[in-house]
Order: structure tokens, then C-alpha cells, then sequence
């Protein structure tokens, strides 16, 4: 068939690798399936149908989809001895959608299609069991309700309206939990499900099972284009044009009684990497009960005692599955009748941690080579690993406990819902996001927040799932929270006592233990464990890029050497100005008239610099350090509070007038295209003249007190090659009037504006080497004020008028060629001349990738990201490796 695929019986018509059609949901059923696993029979409708549907509007099929449905309809009825619609022995389906690449937001999961008034009969009577054919007749009308005939709460603070019935109901039969209604309850309530959807829709539920489920079909073709979907696509760059596959399956039931059960399993614990078969499950119960948090389930452990063969089946197909697909598995099960079912399988999502430790554990076990291991890391996911956590050594007391779901930590205000949490982040608020559960309607919020708490939902919760994809600290399941979000409060209770929490408070969150701190907590440096540093080898046997840092202190310099730096890329050196004990003599030197008054300023500023340099050369201990020379618009350094000017003044002993005149003399109107860079020793030499005096003093006192220096002089913002020309060798007769020959140093440049790529061949007669400065690249080649582009830049991303910010991933197409043309025409003047990046692009692993492709010695970035450059920069060797 053209727009179906069964699957089921021990066979299957796609396989694993037929994703892009049959999305990742179908294709490993199908593969599940072929390997003669327990898979309910069903078949898949593929993304192409999507695509058709997209193209010519919900409702318009290809011709022959229907005959071709009701081809695979009738093979599942044979497989499982059943018919749709019967009124003696109905066959009940499930729809879910599932697309190539995992997508939340879109429609999930409708059950028990197929039930109405004659089939629920036929239900209860075959299992004997009529409330169990009634409650699963409420679930589906309710969920078919909601997710096809679209009878939702009209407002994220209103209740949903089939909850509202369902808790009348039960208050009205006197019952506390779904579990307890009865069978006149549960009827009750399919009545009044069913009138609701009459009042909401002007028509009745239907009755009609092929109408059912060309309804729910229609709704999961849909579903790929509303609001969330297309959102979280635009977050992941996931393209519309990939479309959605259909799965209808026969049902099977973790509901029928205790010998019962639905859960999620992973084969490796997701939070830590641990190898152990790690997960939870409901007893009696329907699989959304596990993702929706509405009972806290039981760990897998517990299976093993109520249920053990089931257990040692699935820890069988646990295993099997993982060495088929050679990685780490998130499972979906059923065990109806003491029988399990496998209904999902697909490569399970980890927190940092965990990828590091199943990466190197699967190497271990003889599944993946080394190569294979670094290649399925995602470098930007290594954050987590490096980031802080609360100080164990200084924890305020606990004010509630729930699930570690999503690990580090976060201290935040509490908001209530998504849009406050949006609003707050949009004011540069840091945020908890606290609701009872989420759901796909959250992820904006959860976006914008930096840490998750919920009192509802297990380690597989909607709220978990999401937080650990995001990298997001999370707590679930803290159940001793009580949150009323539409009243803006919540309360933890426990102990005999209260605690009344409102939107602003603030609470520290530790996703590592799940502990809720009330206030700000004390935080600690990441630790490193030992497979992160097995792994860090590996990538480092592969790469060839080398991986510096941008430093200015000499803290930040020995953060950046325990990650594995290989040198300083940037030291901006105007950063050192800011120090209070110097800002004063930097504000006299930009404010002196004359060339006397600037030296006399400098000499000041000349011992300070010349410490930190030292410092810095001690700490790198012989590893390249790049000492780039000011840079910075000199209007940033001004005095502009009152307090200030009087300061100044004072010590220029003027009148504080003359300086306000002079610093509005001063000031420019596009101080970043203006007198900076280069542009400032042009005018005032005496400026570079003194740095590179401090740099070799400095190189000289750390060399004669036996400490081995590799200083690289940059000069910043060069246009033309006479600005380099002239500063060079300003800079030279500096340093050889100090250093005399003794110690060896280099003179570079950075590339930073378009025109300097573009004659980089004749920049290239005066430089050692070349650091391309891609924040000002990206400035000046698109136009865009670094500064200001933050405002309306968002609006092109999520309008999808550019890809990304072109600040934070490197532009290829644009700034990459221009980089391309820079180092073509450097190397064609000099074909060893030494190139690398120092913008905030040489930790962005796409960026690293680019480099590594175009020729580069090194990138150079903040400390935190060394290790996520060396990992993208062994990737990009491997890939290149393996394509070639
Ligand atoms: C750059 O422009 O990329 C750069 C590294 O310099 P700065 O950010 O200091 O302008
Ligand atoms: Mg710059």
C-alpha cells in the first residue's frame, strides 16, 4: 500500500529506518514488530498524507487513503479476532500521532476508539466487567472530546470543563478518586461528557466508530499545524514540511484489574547514566495515567514483586532492545492479563549527565566505538555537567521534597502560570514556573523560566520529559505543595505547619535531589566526574581544532584551564580598566588634553597592567596568551553620575563643568562604528605604546623568575593595512626596547570588520596572526547594532525570517563566506599564518564545526564552554572523517 504500513503478527511492511515516513513512533513498532516482539497489531499512515493534507486543507485525502485504512483495519480485525463496531466482540483502537523528530505540543494519544453505546455492552460484557467498559468509555469520550471536538477551558486560569463534571460527579457519588466511581458514576458521567460536547459543539458525540476515527485522524493531521507545535518546531528547527505520521492500534488494556499494569521504562537511569532498569507503572491503570501525573506511580522495582514474570519479560525486551539499537531506550508497556505489550520504543532523552556516562559505559560493554561515543554527544547538552550546584555544605533548611527530575540548580521569584513566566523573564526576571502539573500549553513558560516545581507527576511527567530536554532544572511529585494558580498562591504544608508561598517569592530549587529551599541558596562549582574525563580523552585523541579561552582574570583563566583550555584567545584588556582602583587615572587619561597629561595618566595605569599580565602569564604557564590592546568606545569609561564627575574634577583639580562639557564633547552617536579600536593608538600611540610596555615587563619578570611566557600582541578593529602597519611597529619598538630579544612574541590583528576579510591578503603582510572577532563581523556585516538588535531580533527568529540570531550561531552563509575569503587571502600572503575565533561564536558547537571546516588553528571561549568546543571539534573531525 502507498499511504499505509501495518504492522503486527510478527511482521511489518517499514522498519526502523523508514522514520521520515512513518515518523519515530511508527517506524519502531514496526521494527518492534519485525523482531518478533509484543506489539498490539495496527498500522501506521504516513507523513506524506500529512504533506498532502497540508497542501490542499484538513479533510482532503488522497484518493485511495480510505480504501487503503480499511485494507489494514480488516488485517488488525483478523490478528486480533475482533471487529470494529461489533456488537459482540468490537476490536477498540488507540490514535496517536507521531512525527520524524519527537514534538510535544501536538495532538498525543486518543484510547479505546471504537466504544459507544452497543460496543461499551459488548466491552463489559466479555470482560465481565461493565465498570471497567464504562470508565474506559468516559476516558474516551472525554478525550475525544477535548483533543478532536475541541471542548477545552477558554483560558489558561479556568478549569477544563470535563474535570468540572468529573468532579461534581464524584462529589455527588461521595468518591475521592477516579478509581472509586462506580459504574452508575462512570455512566453518569459519559451522559454528561456527552451533553457538554452537545452544548459546546451543536452536535452530538458520535456514535459512528469509522466517523470516530476520521475524526481522530483529521485531529492529529491538524494538530501538526496549531500553535504549540508549531512553536516548539521553531525552538528545536524542526521544518513543517516534515509532517506528521498517524499510528492506530489495537487496544490492549493495563486497566482490566491487578494482574494489570501500564508504565514507561528507560534502560538506563535518565538522570544519572546508571545502568539499571529504571521507570514506573500504574497498577489497573491507563497509560495517561503515567504521563499525566494524576497518580504518583510506583517505581519499576516494584513490578518485579507484584508481577514477576511480566517484570522478567520486559527486563528481557529492555535488553534486547538496547543492544538492537545501541543506545539507551525510553519504553512504553502495558501488561493486561499478566501479558506484556511494548508500545513504544525510541532513543531515550538524558540529561547531560547521563549522555556522558551512557556514552562511555556503552563503549565499555563493546556496543559503540569510541568514535560512535563522541559522535552521539550533544555538545551543547554538556552545560548541565558544568554547571553549579547548591553548596551541600551550607543548605538552608528544606521546606518540601519532591522528584529530581531535571538536575542542577535554580533559584528564582515564583509565577504561577506560563504567561506570567513569560512576562517576568520578559521583564529580566529570573523565574520558577510552580503549577500542580504541566501540560504541552506550558512550554513557553517553562521556556522562560529557569527552574520547574510541581506538585504533581513521577520522573516521566509531561513536566520532567520537557524540563530534562530543555536542560532545565526540575522537581516533580513535591507533594506537599498545594498550588492555586488562579488565586496567585500556593502552600507547602506538612509537620503541622504552613508555609504560604505568593508570586514573587523566592525559592531555590535542586533538581539533583529535589530538594525546595525557601530563599536564595549558596551555589558550588560544577564537579566533574570521572566518565566526563574518560570521555574528554576521546575527544581529544579526534580533534585537531585546539580549544582556548577568553579570560580576562586570572580566575577565569584557571576555571578555563581545569576544562582543558590550551591557552588565551582574548584577554580583553579594558576590562582590567574597570577595577575601582583604576578607573579613576583611565577616566584622567581620556579627559587630558594633551599627550603629557595622557602619559602621566598612563604611568599610573602601567604597574596595574603589568600585575595582571604577569598573573595571567603564571597561571597559563607557557601556554599562548592573546593580550589584545583597548578596544572599547572610550565613552564607555566616562563619568556620567554627578558623584563621579565631582570625583574626577577633583583629582584634575577643575571644575566639574569642564568635565561635563568635556564628556559631552566626547560623546558619539554610533560610538560603535566610531573612535574605538585601533582607531584610539591612531590618534593617541602613547595609549598602545604603554600596554605593550606592561605586556613585555611583565613577560620579563615572570621569564626571569623562571616561568616560560608565550605572549601574542593583537591589535583590534583593523580596516586598512596601515593601521597595522604603523601600530605594529609602534608596538614593536616597545616590547624590543624591554625584551631586547630575550623573549619571543607575536604581533596579530583581529578581523572583525567586512573590509579587513576582503584585503586580508595585504593585512596579512603585517600580522602573525589573525583572531576573527565574529561579534563585530556579525555587526558590521549585517547592519545590526550588537547592542540594540535584541529587541526586534526575537521577532525574526520566531517569525522565521532568520534561522537563529546570527549572534549566537555563526551566520555561514554571510559572515562565514567573508571569514572564508579572510583566511584564503591571509594564508595566500602567508601559508602558515596562524587563524582563530575569539567571538562569542567559538563555543557555539554549529560555529566550532564551521571553523574546524574552514581551516582553523583554534576557537577561543568562555571557560564554561572549553569542554563543548573540544567535543564540537572532535565531532567536526569524525563527521568529516566519516563522510569522506
Ligand atoms: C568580537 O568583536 O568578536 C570580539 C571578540 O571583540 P569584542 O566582543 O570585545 O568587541
Ligand atoms: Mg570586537
Amino acid at each position: 500500500m502507498n499511504h499505509v504500513k501495518q504492522f503486527g503478527g510478527g511482521s511489518s511492511e517499514g522498519r526502523a529506518k523508514d522514520k521520515a515516513l512513518l515518523g519515530g513512533k511508527g517506524a519502531n513498532l514496526a521494527e518492534m514488530a519485525a523482531l518478533g516482539l509484543p506489539v498490539p497489531p495496527g498500522f501506521t499512515i504516513t507523513t506524506e498524507v500529512c504533506r498532502h493534507v497540508m497542501a490542499h486543507g484538513v479533510g482532503n485525502y488522497p484518493a485511495d487513503l480510505a480504501a487503503e485504512v480499511d485494507t489494514a483495519l480488516a488485517a488488525v480485525e483478523t490478528l486480533t479476532k475482533t471487529t470494529f463496531g461489533d456488537a459482540e466482540n468490537p476490536l477498540l483502537v488507540s490514535v496517536r500521532s507521531g512525527a520524524p523528530a519527537s514534538m510535544p505540543g501536538m495532538m498525543d494519544t486518543i484510547l479505546n476508539l471504537g466504544l459507544n453505546d452497543t460496543t461499551v455492552a459488548a466491552l463489559a460484557k466479555q470482560t465481565g466487567n461493565p465498570r471497567f467498559a464504562w470508565d474506559c468509555y468516559r476516558r474516551f469520550v472525554g478525550m475525544y472530546g477535548e483533543v478532536v471536538l475541541g471542548v477545552v477551558a477558554a483560558s489558561e486560569a479556568e478549569h477544563e470543563p470535563f474535570d468540572v463534571i468529573l468532579d461534581d460527579v464524584k462529589k455527588k457519588y461521595r468518591a475521592n478518586r477516579d478509581q472509586d466511581l462506580t459504574e452508575e458514576a462512570l455512566r453518569d458521567t459519559v451522559a454528561l461528557f456527552k451533553a457538554k460536547v452537545k452544548e459546546v459543539t451543536g452536535t452530538a458525540f458520535p456514535d459512528d466508530v469509522k466517523t470516530q476515527l476520521w475524526g481522530a485522524i483529521g485531529a492529529v493531521f491538524h494538530s501538526w499545524n496549531n500553535a504549540r507545535a508549531d512553536y516548539y518546531r521553531k525552538m528545536h528547527g524542526i521544518p513543517a514540511s516534515m509532517g506528521t505520521a498517524v499510528n492506530v492500534q489495537a487496544m490492549v488494556f493495563g486497566n482490566l484489574g491487578d494482574d494489570c499494569a501500564t508504565g514507561v521504562a528507560f534502560t538506563r537511569n535518565p538522570a544519572t547514566g546508571t545502568p539499571e532498569l529504571y521507570g514506573e507503572f500504574l497498577t489497573n491503570a491507563q497509560g495517561e495515567d503515567v504521563v499525566a501525573g494524576i497518580r504518583t506511580p510506583e517505581p519499576i522495582a516494584e513490578l518485579a514483586k507484584t508481577q514477576p514474570a511480566a517484570h522478567a519479560e520486559l527486563v528481557r525486551v529492555a535488553k534486547l532492545l538496547e543492544d538492537h539499537f545501541r543506545d539507551m531506550q525510553d519504553l512504553e508497556f502495558t501488561i493486561q492479563r499478566s501479558q506484556l505489550f511494548m508500545l513504544q520504543t525510541r532513543n531515550g532523552k538524558r540529561t547531560g549527565k547521563a549522555m556522558v556516562r551512557v556514552a562511555v559505559d556503552l563503549v565499555a560493554e563493546g556496543k559503540l566505538t569510541q568514535k560512535e561515543a563522541v559522535l552521539r554527544i550533544d555538545p551543547a547538552k554538556l552545560d548541565e555537567v558544568l554547571h553549579p550546584t547548591i553548596d551541600p555544605k551550607a543548605r538552608p533548611p528544606s521546606i518540601g521534597k519532591g522528584l529530581p527530575a531535571s538536575p542542577g540548580a535554580a533559584i528564582g521569584k515564583v509565577v504561577f502560570t506560563a504567561g506570567a513566566a513569560e512576562e517576568w523573564a520578559g521583564r529580566g526576571e529570573r523565574v520558577i514556573l510552580v503549577r500542580t502539573d504541566t501540560s504541552p500549553e506550558d512550554i513557553h513558560g517553562m521556556k522562560a523560566a529557569v527552574g520547574i516545581l510541581t506538585s504533581r507527576g513521577g520522573m516521566t511527567s509531561h513536566a520532567a520529559v520537557v524540563a530534562r530536554g530543555m536542560g532545565k532544572c526540575c522537581v516533580t511529585s513535591c507533594t506537599s505543595l498545594r498550588v492555586d494558580a488562579p488565586k496567585k498562591v500556593a502552600m507547602f504544608v506538612g509537620g503541622g505547619k504552613e508555609l504560604r508561598l505568593k508570586e514573587g517569592d523566592v525559592l531555590t530549587l535542586d533538581g539533583s535531589t529535589g530538594e525546595v529551599y525557601l530563599g536564595p541558596a549558596p551555589l558550588v562549582p560544577a564537579q566533574l566526574g570521572n566518565e566526563l574525563g574518560t570521555l574528554m580523552q576521546w575527544v581529544d585523541s579526534f580533534r585537531t581544532l585546539k580549544v582556548r579561552t577568553n579570560a580576562d582574570t586570572p580566575t577565569d583563566a584557571r576555571t578555563a584551564r581545569s576544562f582543558g583550555a590550551e591557552g588565551i584567545g582574548l584577554c580583553r584588556t579594558e576590562h582590567m580598566f574597570f577595577e575601582p582602583d583604576r578607573i579613576l587615572a583611565v577616566r584622567e587619561m581620556i579627559l587630558a588634553e594633551t599627550e603629557a597629561g595622557r602619559r602621566t595618566a598612563l604611568a599610573k595605569i602601567l604597574p596595574m597592567q603589568r600585575g595582571d599580565f604577569a598573573e595571567l602569564f603564571r597561571v597559563m604557564d607557557g601556554l599562548p596568551v592573546t593580550i589584545r590592546l583597548l578596544d572599547p568606545p572610550l565613552h564607555e569609561f566616562l563619568p556620567h553620575a554627578q558623584k563621579d564627575i565631582d570625583e574626577v574634577a577633583a583629582d584634575l583639580g577643575v571644575q566639574p563643568s569642564v568635565i561635563a562639557a568635556k564628556v559631552a564633547e566626547l560623546t558619539e552617536a554610533n560610538p560603535m562604528l566610531g573612535h574605538r579600536g585601533c582607531r584610539l593608538a591612531i590618534t593617541y600611540p602613547e595609549i598602545y605604546e604603554i600596554q605593550a610596555q606592561a605586556i613585555a615587563e611583565a613577560a620579563l619578570e615572570v621569564t626571569n623568575a623562571g616561568g616560560k611566557v608565550l605572549p601574542e600582541i593583537m591589535i583590534p578593529l583593523v580596516m586598512v593595512p596601515e593601521e597595522l602597519k604603523r601600530l605594529r611597529a609602534l608596538v614593536q619598538t616597545a616590547v624590543d626596547k624591554v625584551l631586547g630579544g630575550k623573549v619571543p612574541y607575536t604581533i596579530g590583528t583581529m578581523i572583525e570588520l567586512p573590509r579587513a576579510c576582503v584585503v586580508a591578503d595585504k593585512i596579512a603582510e603585517h600580522a602573525d596572526f589573525f583572531s576573527f572577532g565574529t561579534n563585530d563581523l556579525t555587526q558590521t556585516t549585517f547592519g545590526l547594532s550588537r547592542d540594540d538588535a535584541g529587541r526586534f531580533l526575537p521577532a525574526y527568529v520566531d517569525g522565521g525570517v532568520l534561522p537563529v540570531d546570527p549572534f549566537v550561531a555563526l551566520d555561514q552563509d554571510g559572515v562565514g563566506a567573508l571569514i572564508e575569503l579572510g583566511v584564503r587571502g591571509g594564508r595566500a600572503t602567508k601559508p602558515d599564518l596562524k587563524v582563530g575565533i575569539c567571538g562569542e561564536h567559538g563555543g557555539e558547537p554549529s560555529s566550532v564545526e564551521f571553523c574546524h571546516r574552514a581551516g582553523f588553528n583554534y576557537v577561543s571561549c568562555s571557560p564554561f564552554r572549553v569542554p563543548i568546543a573540544r567535543v564540537a571539534a572532535a565531532r567536526a573531525a569524525l563527521s568529516i572523517e566519516k563522510s569522506s
